[in-house]
């Protein structure tokens, strides 16, 4: 694509010059600024910049959210000479798929090379009905809940807002083109509150009409309750879902299987949940792993009725997924379903997180291990 401006330059050359411009690109991080990741007033700045009118920057905004291309000089409805500039000056580039992993239940699993080296996850199920996204906000996760392989792997960096969108870019291009609606959820790598304005800019990009088109209520955001920044985002004109990792009836035992709990208090989180404006009067979510001889005694069943009874919320019950290094035991399916009638009968909605994609690491709590650490099944 990049010889249809070089009408003299011999295509060796050209070929030559791409190899030594990705070289940069992955090894000594010598590249030009990305312009996927851009919003609009950025992209308006760009292009008036080049002496362009606003409504250029729309167009080119459509390119690189709604349809997605891969290069400038897909965009044709801009003239050949501005599509020539934008490529001396930006580079479009997604995020690295370096390993795809596919579960037999057909869950696939992406790891991207990020350009620093770091590593992320996303992961892609489908279903009959639809097929969701789950996406990374950080490399790593610093906030250690005890049951989580992601948190006790460590934690390296934010992501960018275009690293963020490019992971939904990479799976959605290869996803299948049937016409069923995209769900994603901020359920990957990471707390997505502690990396508010990346995160923050790529949820407006993926609900914009003009940009993914994700309908705010296909879209649920997962914190453990970053309490600043969850005040901030209740203010956000278009707003996600969201989804509490509450894990505990009671603050004594949140605080000892999440950190966080000693900065963010359980009464706390959940006032401010309960204020939380759900897109479309829709009900926040409260989720609840399950550990065996832990959390997951009916006794606890009825004090989580205590504490959400009443109240227009919804549980997702999580069975542990087990892992080697994860301290935890998966709940026996009867105390699952024991603790599911207890909520049930006491009128809670609630449903209980099928797991997918376990075999390849790809559950929740697995991300960004090697299969060897996968733990035997505890339920053979
Ligand atoms: N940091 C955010 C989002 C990422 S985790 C948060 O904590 O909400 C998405 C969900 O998976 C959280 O509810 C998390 O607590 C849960 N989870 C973590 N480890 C798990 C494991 N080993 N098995 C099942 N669920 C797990």
């Amino acid at each position: 694509m990049r010889s249809q401006r070089r009408g003299s330059v011999s295509a060796a050359a050209v070929a030559s010059e791409i190899l030594v411009k990705s070289r940069n690109c992955y090894h000594a991080g010598m590249t030009q600024p990305n312009l996927f990741g851009l919003e609009r007033a950025p992209l308006e700045g760009v292009l008036r910049e080049l002496g362009e009118p606003t409504y250029r920057a729309r167009q080119v905004y459509a390119w690189l959210y709604g349809k997605r291309a891969r290069s400038f000089a897909e965009m044709t409805n801009l003239a050949r000479d501005l599509r020539r500039r934008l490529d001396e000056a930006w580079d479009l580039r997604w995020p690295q798929v370096q390993e795809r992993s596919l579960s037999y239940d057909g869950t696939r699993k992406y790891l991207f090379r990020l350009e620093d080296g770091a590593t992320i996850e996303s992961v892609y199920i489908p279903e009959e009905s639809r097929r969701t996204i789950c996406i990374s906000t950080q490399a790593g996760c610093p906030l250690k809940c005890a049951f989580c392989l992601t948190g006790i792997a460590g934690y390296q960096r934010n992501l960018k807002t275009w690293e963020i969108l490019g992971q939904v870019a990479a799976v959605m291009e290869e996803g299948p083109r049937e016409p069923l609606p995209w769900n994603v959820v901020v359920m990957g790598m990471g707390e997505p509150l502690l990396n508010y304005e990346a995160t923050v800019s790529a949820l407006r990009v993926l609900m914009d009409p003009e940009g993914f088109a994700v309908a705010p209520k296909k879209l649920t955001l997962s914190t453990v309750g970053i309490l600043p920044a969850l005040e901030k985002l209740m203010h956000e004109p278009v707003r996600p879902n969201l989804a509490i990792s509450l894990h505990a009836p009671n603050q004594a035992l949140r605080r000892a299987l999440m950190p966080i709990e000693e900065k963010y208090g359980l009464s706390d989180v959940m006032a401010a949940a309960l204020r939380y404006p759900i897109p479309r009067g829709g009900l926040v979510t409260f989720e609840y792993v399950l550990l065996r001889g832990v959390n997951d005694a009916p006794a606890q069943a009825r004090e989580l009725v205590r504490l959400l009874g009443g109240h227009r919320v919804k549980v997702n019950l999580i069975p542990l997924n087990p892992a080697r290094d994860i301290p935890f035991t998966a709940p026996a399916p009867e105390a699952v379903d024991a603790f599911c009638r207890i909520l049930a009968n006491a009128h809670i909605t609630v449903s209980v997180r099928r797991p997918r994609g376990q075999d390849i690491l790809a559950a929740c709590g697995q991300l960004h291990l090697k299969r060897a650490e996968l733990a035997p099944p505890a339920h053979p």
